[in-house]
Parts: structure tokens; sequence; C-alpha cells
């Protein structure tokens, strides 16, 4: 499906065979360490549900997911796959992790504590993974609070401890000297954790080699096409395709301005084409005047303001003929990589992808050569009726 022959004003399609692929090369890059799927914040925006059970299909086995919920809503579609829920066992919840085998990242003595006490009453208390912070400041234990562990191992009574992670702070930036601070302080942790699985690398922390890998990486962003070293060529596949159909084509004089607060004019006669996508489909406003798109393979520059619903371009270096009310701009696509548009509006990938609004009408595709699901189409035509 296109842009012209859908009830929305734009389509964004969510290429699930490039998402396999790119586990299928991280796995291969970590191997013999087992690469998980971080699927939180709904696998990024591209669908926690569709993604899980693609890599599934492709032999994924651990899912990383932020919270409760987000684990209630995929356990089902991954039925036999080793859940963890980055924000651990809220009180009075562990029942539920119990119950659906969620197993819980805990993040400080209190966690484990509260933890230990459950699992002692518990029938079949499912395994926990304990996240010790070596550099980030944000959640898990202080290395000297994971001594303290050591020391006092009745805390950890009852409870299977199935894996021990950390998380790196500046793994996108290799020359970081955190990196290997970081590496060294997971490493010296790592025998007093035999029957353990250690977990310490994300996207950008595999890539800075098989010393950070552990025995499970965790990657997010690269999976959904995110480049994991910022700067350099991105080995990944893309996976997000998002094309906005062109509402209205006019031409205005020299000294026109165009949008809200009047932040763009024409410094000649030109030609503005206006496209249905806006702020509130996480096309980030910060893009105003700064934003560029593509109209077949010319570049078109994103001028004035996004608005809510509207963007605008200067299309003046594209012929007439491709310039008619349902024809396509690119957004993000084979011309403009998610990084790109990041780039753009002065953030990153992972908040472009997050941010991907609902509107869109949705398609899922297996790989480029995948004919567009007939439902799909279908179902949109059903929907404009
Ligand atoms: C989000 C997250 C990841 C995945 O990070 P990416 O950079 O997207 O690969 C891994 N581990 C933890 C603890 C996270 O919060």
């Amino acid at each position: 499906m296109t842009a012209e022959t859908t009830p929305a004003n734009a389509v964004l399609m969510i290429d699930l065979g490039a998402v396999v692929a790119n586990w299928r090369k991280l796995a291969g890059l970590v191997a013999p360490a087992t690469c998980a799927a971080v699927v939180k914040a709904d696998a990024y925006g591209l669908g926690a549900v569709p993604v899980a059970t693609a890599l599934q299909a492709a032999g994924c086995r651990s899912y990383f997911v932020a919270c409760l919920n987000e684990a209630l809503a995929l356990r089902p579609h991954v039925a036999d796959a080793e859940i963890y829920v980055l924000a651990g066992a809220a009180r009075g919840f562990e029942d539920d992790f119990a119950r659906h085998r969620l197993c819980p990242v805990l993040n400080s003595l209190p966690d484990i504590a509260a933890w230990a006490a459950f699992a002692r009453r518990a029938v079949a208390a499912p395994p926990v993974a304990i996240h010790i912070d070596t550099g980030m400041s944000r959640l898990g234990l202080s290395p000297a609070e994971e001594a303290r562990l050591g020391e006092e191992p009745d805390r950890l009574a009852g409870v299977a401890v199935a894996c021990v992670m950390s998380h790196l702070a500046c793994a996108d930036q290799p020359e970081h000297p955190l990196n290997a601070r970081q590496q060294a302080a997971f490493a010296s942790i790592r025998q007093r954790w035999p029957g353990a699985t250690m977990s310490l690398a994300a996207s950008s922390g595999i890539f800075l080699g098989s010393a950070w890998h552990g025995d499970l990486c965790r990657p997010g962003v690269a999976l959904y096409g995110g480049a994991p070293v910022p700067g350099r060529a991105n080995p990944m596949a893309q996976v997000v395709d998002l094309r906005a159909r062109i509402l209205q084509v006019r031409e205005i004089d020299e000294g026109w301005s165009v949008g809200y607060g009047a932040t763009h004019r024409a410094g000649r006669r030109a030609t503005i084409v206006t496209a249905g996508v806006g702020y509130a489909d996480g096309f980030l406003r910060s893009l105003s005047n700064r934003g560029h798109g593509y109209i077949s393979d010319i570049r078109v520059p994103l001028v004035g303001r996004v608005s809510m619903d509207l963007i605008t371009f200067d299309a003046s270096a594209v012929p007439g003929d491709l310039l008619y009310p349902g024809a396509e701009v690119e957004l993000i696509g084979p011309h403009v990589s998610i990084d790109a548009v990041a780039a753009d509006a002065g953030t990153i990938g992972y908040e472009i992808l997050t941010s991907l609004g609902a509107r869109y009408q949705r398609i899922y595709r297996n790989g480029p050569e995948d004919a567009v699901d007939r439902a799909d189409v279908d179902e949109g035509r059903a929907a404009a009726e």
C-alpha cells in the first residue's frame, strides 16, 4: 500500500524481515554469547507483539521490557521465552510475576529483601536478574552493596539468580574511558556469581568487542535499524519506512511566508507542498525549518514550522508532474535514515522511533521483496468506506 491508497495521511511500513536479519547479525557477532531482544516501549514504537513474534520464530528466547504491563501484554505471544522486567517487581505485584513466569530485575537491596520474602512463601517464584550499577547511577546496586550480598548470602536465601547485569553509560562513544572501567568492574564481579548469566552490552556495547559481551547481550535500537555507533557506517538493515501524502501543492511568490510565525520567507517564486503529518504524529516540532524529505529521488527541505497535523516542503526542484494531491513524500526510508531525521531534529534515533505516531497506517512486511499484505489493503479500503 502507498500513501495514495490509504485512509490515513501517512503510511508507516515496518519490515519484520529486517528486524530478524538484524537480530541474526547481532547474534552472529556475539556468539558464543546469547542475543536477547529489548522490546520495551512497544519495541521502540514498532509493536512489541509483531516484533517478538517474528524474533521468536527466528530463535530468540530472551526478552527485556521496562515494566510489568509490557511483560503481561507480551507473555501470551512468546509462551516459552524468558521475559525480564527492567523496573523490577513493585511491592504487591510479585504474584503476577510468578503466575506469568516473569523475571524481575532487582535493582536494590530492599528490592532483594522484598523478593526474597515473597520467594520463601511462594510455591514457584521465578528466577531473577540482579542489576549492578557500574557507572550509570540510575538503577542497580552499587558495587559496595553487591559486595555486601557476597558477605551476607542469607539476603538471597530462596532467590534463584539467573542473570547478573549492568548497563554501559558511554558505549556509543567507543573511546570513552568509562567503557573500560565498567567492563573491568563487571568482570571483577563475575567470579562471585558462578551460576549466573552475565549481561553487560546493549546495541552499542556489542560493537566495543567481545570483552563486553559476557553471556547475554541486550540490543534494542540496532534491531530496529538505528546506527549502533554514531558517525560510523550503519551495519544494520533499515526497518522503518514512513511516507506522507501530499494534501496540496501551491505556488508562492517571492517574499511570501510559510506557516505559523512566518519563520520561512520565499527568496524567489517557490512551489510548496503540504503533507498530512505533524507533531501530533511524533514528527518533532524541532524539525521546523530543519527537516527534509524526498519526493522520488529529489531532496525537499522542510520549510516553516511543523504544525500539529501538517508540514510544508519547498518542492521547487521537483518536476511538476510528480506533485499532486495524493503523491507521496518520503519522511523516513531509503534516502532518509532514522538517524538522519534525528540529526535534523537535534535528538537521537531512539526518540524518533518511540515517537512514531498512532495515526499512521501501519503495515508489517517480511523483507523488502514482500508484496504488501492484501489483507492490509482491504482493511484500509474498508476503513475508508
Ligand atoms: C534500553 C536498554 C537496553 C537496550 O539499549 P539499546 O541501546 O537500545 O540497545 C539494554 N539494557 C537496558 C538496561 C536498557 O535500559
